[in-house]
């Protein structure tokens, strides 16, 4: 046997279908071309310089440097609470209900070791950010698609669950505002969930990651507002997108405490927590002045208006998102993603995600990540325009 014989696990894993526009764009890279990016959700606007400054003084106190609590500092857990209690009205317990998380990715792929045996099933929306399945695969449990179609606004279907299915299911993630839809969810939505999570004996993942970063005074709720939430979940939180942080590796979790404590027990076990340092820096983040969060959103906002106008102008069909950086445009007639997404790069150097490599559903779509500024977008549209499709 090969001394490097992968395990059956990694056997499993889906095959990885931005491949090949991956190969294509290193390629066109080193040929040379300008390429403008929009397919990767990193902001490119900077951290601001608050959050910065905090870290640096706390780089400079010997106090931060040495391990830190696996779940996280008790000033941390505490703004963390405190910004909950001020965001969405909900009280949450520093000690019992918040865990620190080496970005949130880490924890959305930790928490299924905590709660998923071998063979269990585990609901999961499609198209989605990828880590729901795998983290999944990695647990040995069984992941069951929950399509999210345009005709049901990018919301799963509850009811199109069968039964049996919805009887073996440990848990279910869902994730809004969406990636890759930039659909929205409202309480009516999430308040559904929960009682199809109490009927069920389900858990209740919720992926919050993109719930400060919506537009025109549009607030998205957060999952554990609706009553009786808190028995049956929890809400995954990410500095990265609201505080342009996706470098420095900090999230949070907050909700029911036995799933805190559950995934706890892996990370403790797993890794020993976020750079002290680190944490100050989101404290800062999380407490201080939020005009930059609304300045950032002024900024995509800004970005958001002039592209959706120019594909319009174009002809494609496509939704002005409430939230999220994301434009989920629909290909045009007859376009499968994979075909057109090619096109677009090796005819015009533009590179989007193409939307079947977030689950079979997103066929028939592509994503546009408004992470490039006004001008490079305005460029990237008026090479879409000399395009025939
Ligand atoms: C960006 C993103 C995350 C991960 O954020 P980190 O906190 O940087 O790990 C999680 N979920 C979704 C849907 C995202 O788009």
């Amino acid at each position: 046997m090969n001394i490097f014989e992968k395990s059956e696990r990694l056997g499993k894993l889906p095959p990885y279908l931005f491949k090949e526009i991956d190969r294509k764009k290193t390629e066109a890279l080193s040929r040379g071309v300008d390429i403008i990016d929009l397919g990767v959700g990193d902001p490119d606007l900077p951290t601001p310089s608050h959050i910065v400054e905090a870290m640096k003084n706390a780089l400079n106190d010997p106090a931060s440097h040495g391990y830190p609590l696996y779940s996280g500092m008790a000033s941390f857990k505490e703004a963390v609470a405190a910004w909950y209690r001020k965001r969405f009205g909900v009280d949450i317990d520093p000690e019992e209900e918040v865990c620190c998380l080496i970005g949130s990715k880490e924890g959305i792929a930790h928490y299924p070791l905590a709660f998923i045996n071998p063979g269990d099933i585990a609901l999961i929306p499609s198209p989605a950010y990828p880590v729901y399945n795998i983290a999944t695969i990695f647990a040995g449990g069984e992941s069951f698609f929950m399509p999210l179609l345009s005709k049901n606004r990018f919301l799963p279907d509850l009811d199109a669950i069968p039964e049996g299915i919805a009887e073996k299911a440990r848990i279910m993630f869902i994730n809004y505002p969406n990636n890759p839809t930039s659909a929205v969810a409202d309480l009516a939505f999430f308040s559904r969930v929960v009682e199809f999570a109490h009927k069920h004996r389900i858990a209740v993942c919720h992926d919050a990651a993109y719930t400060e970063m919506a537009f025109d005074g549009y607030q998205p709720p957060g999952f554990l507002q609706v009553q009786g939430a808190k028995d049956v979940g929890l809400e995954f939180h990410s500095l990265s997108k609201t505080y342009s942080m996706s470098g420095w590796r900090i999230g949070f979790a907050v909700g029911n405490r036995e799933a805190i404590q559950g995934l706890g027990a892996i990370k403790s076990n797993i890794d020993s927590g976020v750079f002290k340092a680190i944490q100050s820096a989101a404290v800062a983040a999380l407490k201080g002045d939020q005009s930059s969060v609304t300045d950032m959103g002024d900024v995509y906002c800004t970005r958001r208006d002039i592209v959706v106008k120019g594909l319009k102008d174009l002809g494609f069909e496509v939704e002005s998102p409430k939230a999220t950086f994301y434009l989920w445009v629909k290909t045009p007639e007859g376009y499968a993603s994979a075909r057109f997404a090619s096109r677009l790069l090796e005819e015009s150097g533009l590179v989007v995600t193409p939307g079947n490599g977030f689950g079979e559903p997103g066929e028939g779509f592509f994503r546009i990540a408004l992470t490039q500024g006004v001008e490079r977008l305005s460029e990237a549209i008026s090479r879409l325009g000399k395009m025939k499709f």
